[in-house]
């Protein structure tokens, strides 16, 4: 008989270092990993409800609102943008859901599984909407709620806000957006914007590992939230005496426990009601990585995004290599490349991983082996990086045999840069 006792033989995982230039997660900033060798604080512990309001108070900043509920939920991102649409949505609430990509039909989903009616506006992949087409149709559907991407990681693209979350204001609609893949890239506005409910990433522009998602939401957002809480706790006294159908007409109350933004908001409030035990070393992370977003300026960074970029794309275009999608609509931290006709993508990608320790993306669905998707984003986003892969990415296609003016996408790149410096 086989033993299955195998004791202490079991391999330490020591993982080799990659550059990692696809849309998340990215490598994070050595700071932020040591930061989460930290030792372990109580959850209770002054020192940590101190982090835990430091945290609050450098979201703010990255969010750019005035808002009182600025704090992470414990999970990746999908988690925080499931917390806010069972939160934000009530069975049979009108949900309008403008899709131009795979994360749209994600968050098509969720507000389907929250009971919302969901109404649907599609763009093919590749393009955004006109916000006057959005103002439109808000006005004509007149939801509850509207949900929508900011960065859409699956087509490279990034849907301008403005003027749609005043429409939703003029309509009485609250309007959730996913900035996870732009928070900490590119302007996010919240209050500018007048968006009611904004979720974040951590593994993205903030490079700190995947595990947490930020979010925000105002007063407006925060008044449905305690209506459903204030309704969950006077059933819960009154079921066993209150047969179903004499259930008080309301306010429904939120489904999950776990993702109830009313507990949640308590829990970072000074009140402190005790929920989940708050994830200690991934806040020392997001503590950490928001402090350097913050040191760095976040104009600056926004710059430093799109001076790689530019970069970036010089060097692809000059091996002769074509962009994919609509350029007013680029999202400046994913640029997608058509993969040339005679070459196979998924080669390219597996010879760049193993030969050169440089890892892209391919796309899902109908863009699945027709683009790679290079991601830009936070401590990935840097010039070694981006000379890294343009010369061996135009190493890998001259091995594919794809004819190609050697040399030059290095120097273009490089070119890009001075200018950028000098400019
Ligand atoms: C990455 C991403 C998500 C999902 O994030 P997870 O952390 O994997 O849950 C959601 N929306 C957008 C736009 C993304 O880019």
């Amino acid at each position: 008989m086989m033993n299955r006792v195998s004791g202490g033989s079991w391999n330490e995982f020591v993982p080799i270092s990659r550059i990692i230039m696809t849309p998340g997660p990215v490598e994070a900033d050595p700071r932020v990993l040591r930061a989460m060798s930290y030792p372990i604080l109580g959850q209770f512990d002054p020192a940590f409800t101190e982090l835990m309001n430091e945290t609050m108070g450098m979201l703010r900043e990255l969010f750019r609102t005035d808002n009182r509920w600025a704090y992470p939920v414990d999970g990746t991102s999908r988690s925080g943008i499931e917390a806010v649409m069972a939160s934000l949505i009530e069975p049979g609430d009108k949900v309008l859901v403008p899709i131009f990509g795979r994360f749209g039909h994600l968050l098509h989903e969720i507000a389907e599984r929250c009971g919302g009616r969901v109404i649907t506006l599609e763009k093919p992949w590749g393009t955004v909407f006109d916000p006057a087409e959005l103002i439109e149709a808000i006005g004509r559907e007149q939801p509850d709620v509207v949900a929508m991407v900011h960065g859409e990681t699956s087509t490279g693209r990034m849907q301008p806000l403005a003027g749609i979350g005043e429409a939703c204001r003029r309509h009485g609609a609250l309007l959730i957006i996913d900035a996870v893949a732009t928070i900490g890239g590119t302007p996010v506005d919240t209050d500018a914007w007048q968006l009611d409910a904004v979720i974040g990433g951590t593994q993205k522009c903030l490079s700190v590992p995947s595990g947490m998602a930020p979010i925000t939401y105002n007063d407006r957002a925060e008044r449905k939230i305690v209506a459903r809480k204030r309704i969950e706790r006077g059933l819960r006294s009154n079921t066993a005496s209150l047969p179903l159908q004499e259930a008080p007409p309301g306010p429904s109350p939120i489904q999950s426990n776990y993702l109830d933004l009313a507990q949640l908001q308590d829990y970072w409030s000074p009140k402190r009601l005790n929920h989940h035990t708050e994830m200690t070393s991934m806040l020392y992370a997001l503590h950490e990585g928001l402090r350097l977003v913050l040191a760095e300026g976040l104009e600056a960074r926004f710059k430093r995004h799109r001076m790689h970029e530019s970069a970036l794309m010089a060097g692809l275009t000059s091996m002769g290599l074509s962009m994919y999608g609509d350029p007013l609509s680029k999202l400046p931290m994913v640029t997608c490349v058509q993969i040339p006709e005679c070459v196979d993508g998924e080669m390219v990608r597996s010879m760049l991983l193993h030969q050169f320790g440089i890892e892209i993306a391919s796309s899902f669905g109908p863009l699945a082996g027709r683009i790679w998707r290079i991601g830009t984003m936070g401590y990935s986003c840097r010039q070694t990086n981006i000379l890294h892969l343009l010369g061996s990415l135009e190493a890998v296609l001259l091995r594919a045999g794809v004819k190609l003016p050697a040399g030059e996408a290095v120097q273009a790149a490089l070119d890009a840069y001075e200018e950028a410096r000098v400019g």
